[in-house]
C-alpha cells in the first residue's frame, strides 16, 4: 500500500518531554532539493554513502512539521511550501503536497485550533504555507513567531537574498495583526522555546522542547528535544562542518552547530530534522573520532 501524502505520528506514539510537552511529527509531503546545493562543498564521494539522487540530481526529502501541545496551547512548527508555488516551480523542486492546513485536516486536526505557528526561517519550503491561496493567514487563530533579524533580512537590500525569502507572506501576516517578532531565546509556553541560531539565515531559529525542571516525581517525563530548522536539515548532515550551499553564514553555522550538537549528544536530546525522510525523532552520539552520528537502537 503506498504511504499517504499526509500523516501524523499516531497518538500513542507521541513523545512527551519534560514538563508534559507533547510532540508529534506532521508529514506534510515531499520535495526534491538539488543535491549539489544541499551538500554544498561536501564531495559526492562522501555524501553518497548516505543517500542517492534521482535522474535529475535531486534528493528525496520530506517536509516535516511538528504539532506540539503544551500548557493548553497548540503549536505548529513550520508551514512547508504552502499552495502558492507555481506549476513550473513545483516540478523543478519536486514538490508533492506541502499544504500545512490541508495536512492537518487530513489527519483530523483543525487548523483554526493552532495558537502559535513557529517559522524556523523564511525560505519557501518553511514559510511558504503562512497564507492560503487567497493570501489570508492559513491559521486564523495563530500568532506567527519569527525572529526579528529574519524579518529584517527579508526586507533588506542584500542581493544574495533577493527573491529567496517569503517577504510577501510575512507582510500579509503582519497586516492581519498576527505576526509576533521575537529576539534571541524566548519561551512561548512553559517548556517550549525558540532559540535564535543564525547560520543558515540571519534570523534562523531552532525550537527547544521540554521544561528545564520537568517534575519531581520519578515517573514524570524528563527528556528534551530540539527541532533544528535548516541548521541541520537531515541526519545526513550531523557532521558539524557539512554546511550546505544554502547557508548564508557558513562560518557562524559551523560554530553554532558544533555547540548545539555537542549539547544534544551529551544530554540525549531527541532530534527532529526538517527534511529527513526517515523515522523521527532520533538521538545522536559522539564517535571515537570526535564526530557525531545517529544513535542506533
Ligand atoms: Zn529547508
Amino acid at each position: 500500500m503506498p504511504e499517504p501524502l499526509y500523516a501524523i505520528t499516531p497518538e500513542e506514539e507521541a513523545r512527551v518531554y519534560a514538563g508534559g510537552v507533547r510532540v508529534r511529527v506532521l508529514r506534510a509531503g515531499w520535495f526534491r532539493p538539488d543535491a549539489g546545493g544541499f551538500f554544498g562543498v561536501v564531495p559526492k564521494a562522501l555524501w553518497s554513502r548516505f543517500t542517492e539522487t534521482d535522474e535529475r540530481g535531486r534528493l528525496l526529502c520530506r517536509l516535516n512539521l511538528l504539532l506540539v501541545e503544551a500548557g493548553g496551547k497548540r503549536i505548529l512548527v513550520e508551514t512547508g511550501t504552502g499552495v502558492r508555488v507555481g506549476e513550473k516551480d513545483r516540478d523543478i523542486k519536486g514538490i508533492e503536497g506541502g499544504d500545512p492546513a490541508g495536512a492537518l485536516r487530513a489527519v483530523g486536526e483543525d487548523p483554526a485550533s493552532i495558537d502559535y505557528v513557529v517559522l524556523s526561517h523564511l525560505h519557501y519550503d518553511h514559510a511558504g504555507g503562512m497564507v492560503d491561496a487567497a493570501g489570508r493567514p492559513a491559521f486564523t487563530g495563530a500568532r506567527y513567531v519569527v525572529q526579528r533579524d529574519e524579518g529584517e533580512a527579508a526586507h533588506g537590500d542584500e542581493l544574495r537574498l533577493a527573491g529567496l525569502m517569503e517577504t510577501e507572506q510575512l507582510d500579509l501576516v503582519r497586516a492581519a495583526g498576527q505576526l509576533a517578532e521575537v529576539q534571541g531565546e524566548v519561551e512561548l509556553v512553559a517548556g517550549v522555546s525558540v532559540l535564535r541560531t543564525g547560520g543558515h539565515t540571519r534570523g534562523s531559529q531552532a525550537v527547544l522542547l521540554g521544561a528545564q525542571n520537568g517534575g519531581a516525581r520519578a515517573e514524570d517525563p524528563q527528556e528534551h528535544g530540539i527541532f533544528w530548522g535548516d541548521l541541520i536539515p537531515t541526519r545526513w548532515q550531523i557532521s558539524v562542518r557539512w554546511v550546505s550551499a544554502y547557508d548564508d553564514y557558513p562560518i557562524a553555522a559551523v560554530e553554532v552547530r558544533s555547540e548545539l550538537v555537542q549539547r544534544a549528544a551529551a544530554e540525549g536530546w531527541w532530534c527532529y530534522f526538517t527534511h529527513d525522510p526517515g523515522d523521527l525523532p532520533v538521538q545522536i552520539e559522539a564517535t571515537e573520532k570526535g564526530g557525531f552520528r545517529v544513535r542506533q537502537g
